[in-house]
């Protein structure tokens, strides 16, 4: 039985054209961009080609993007190395409750440690964050503002735009972590009006281990591994010149196909959701219904723990979630939703479908046809239904 993959929030595979793209710089390709002989050339060029690919997906210099790690690595080096500019003096750091653990625990960080000040501002029902709130949380310190463009777990997209506007007028940095991002809605970084940004392969059909952070020529920041001198200083450490590679070809893919996507998964995501939601009885939608990317249905099943509901289609060869798939491991309901102010009792019944580049409308049948059973039975022997 072949697995129908709706968990494309948390990774993606990779697409076979990434693949054929990387694997040359396994083998013959196999130089350090570094050396002095000729075995560098081709490794040096095809770093270079990435860095264009990636510019140019986010409208941007090559000269500004920076090939790291991966999502998290991108977010603490933005993060930190922002800050760390501003020591000794320290500052005021702006970000939301629903961040993803790279900048939250990274802005934590910040604050035992180092005495930086944190605001971590709230979201409203549909997880948005407020621009107004932004403009009044801003202080003569602060240093960055840092929010995501598009929340992992819900999907829902943040006006950065408005935010930009805030932080242009006061000469503030502001970073976004774009990682659900990309290939999903526009990641140009000037209509954004972003300093920095994050992003990471395998969260659009690139392999894992590889990202990028933009910096905007001129922007303050302290480099964030030290070494030798690649990345222009910023990042030292030979690069992963296949994973740079397949970054490369994955930004180039996604952003062609950004549209095209959006529709397709918005349409497939929209048939199960309201499918899902006219027949079986008591669940209800979290997140924005329009401010969302195409892919993601976070819906919350009354009465029954999305835990099992995931176990169940788990069962059936369907990979979903329940939210963050670095928190699945934490007790208790998502932090996220707790932060829409929605109930315990209904944050423990949530299921994320993220569709993606491979979902057919076939899956999508399946997923209609199965989950009304699922739930009815889990509803007849849940103990849940007393309480809730
Ligand atoms: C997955 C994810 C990250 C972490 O990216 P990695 O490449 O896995 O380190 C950061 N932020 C968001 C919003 C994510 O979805």
């Amino acid at each position: 039985m072949s697995v129908i993959y709706m968990d494309n929030n948390a990774t993606t595979s990779t697409d076979p054209r990434v693949l054929e793209a990387m694997l040359p710089y396994f083998t013959e390709r196999f130089g350090n961009p570094s050396s002095p002989h000729g075995l560098a050339h081709e490794p040096r060029a095809a770093v270079e080609r990435a860095r264009e690919q990636v510019a140019s997906g986010l409208g941007c210099k090559p000269a500004e993007v920076i090939f790291t790690s991966g999502g998290s690595e991108s977010d603490n080096a933005a993060i930190k190395g922002v800050a760390f500019a501003q020591l000794p003096r320290g500052g005021h750091i702006i970000t939301s409750v629903i961040e993803h653990h790279a900048v939250l625990a990274t802005c934590e960080y910040l604050e035992r440690e180092f005495g930086f000040a944190v605001t971590y501002l709230p979201v409203d029902a549909d997880g948005l964050v407020s621009a107004l709130d932004v403009g009044h949380a801003v202080r003569n310190d602060t240093c960055l503002i840092t929010v995501m463009q598009v929340n992992n777990e819900v999907g829902t997209i943040q006006p950065l735009d408005e935010i930009s506007d805030i932080a242009r007028e006061r000469g503030i940095p502001f970073h976004t972590d774009a990682v659900q991002a990309v290939g999903k809605v526009s990641v140009n970084v000037d209509v954004l009006g972003v300093d920095l940004l994050s992003l990471s392969a395998h969260k659009f059909y690139g392999p894992k281990g590889v990202g990028a952070l933009y910096v905007r020529a001129g922007t303050g920041m302290h480099a964030f591994t030290h070494g030798g001198g690649q990345e222009r200083g910023m990042r030292a450490g030979t690069e992963n010149v296949p994973g740079i590679v397949g970054l490369g070809k994955a930004v180039e893919l996604a952003v062609d196909e950004t549209e095209r996507a959006r529709v397709r998964l918005a349409a497939l995501r929209d048939r199960l959701q309201n499918t899902l939601l006219r027949e079986i009885p008591d669940v209800v939608l979290n997140g924005h219904r329009e401010k969302r990317i195409g892919g993601t249905a976070n819906l919350s099943f009354l009465y029954v723990e999305g835990e099992s509901i995931v176990l169940s289609l788990d069962m059936e060869g369907i990979a979903v979630s329940t939210g963050s798939a670095c928190t699945t491991d934490a007790a208790g309901p998502s932090y996220v939703l707790a932060a829409m102010g929605i109930k315990p009792n209904v944050a423990q019944g949530s299921v994320r479908f993220g569709l993606g580049r491979y979902t057919t409308e076939a899956d999508v049948d399946r997923v209609i046809a199965l989950m009304p059973g699922i739930v009815e039975r889990l509803r007849a022997i849940s103990p849940l239904e007393d309480g809730a």
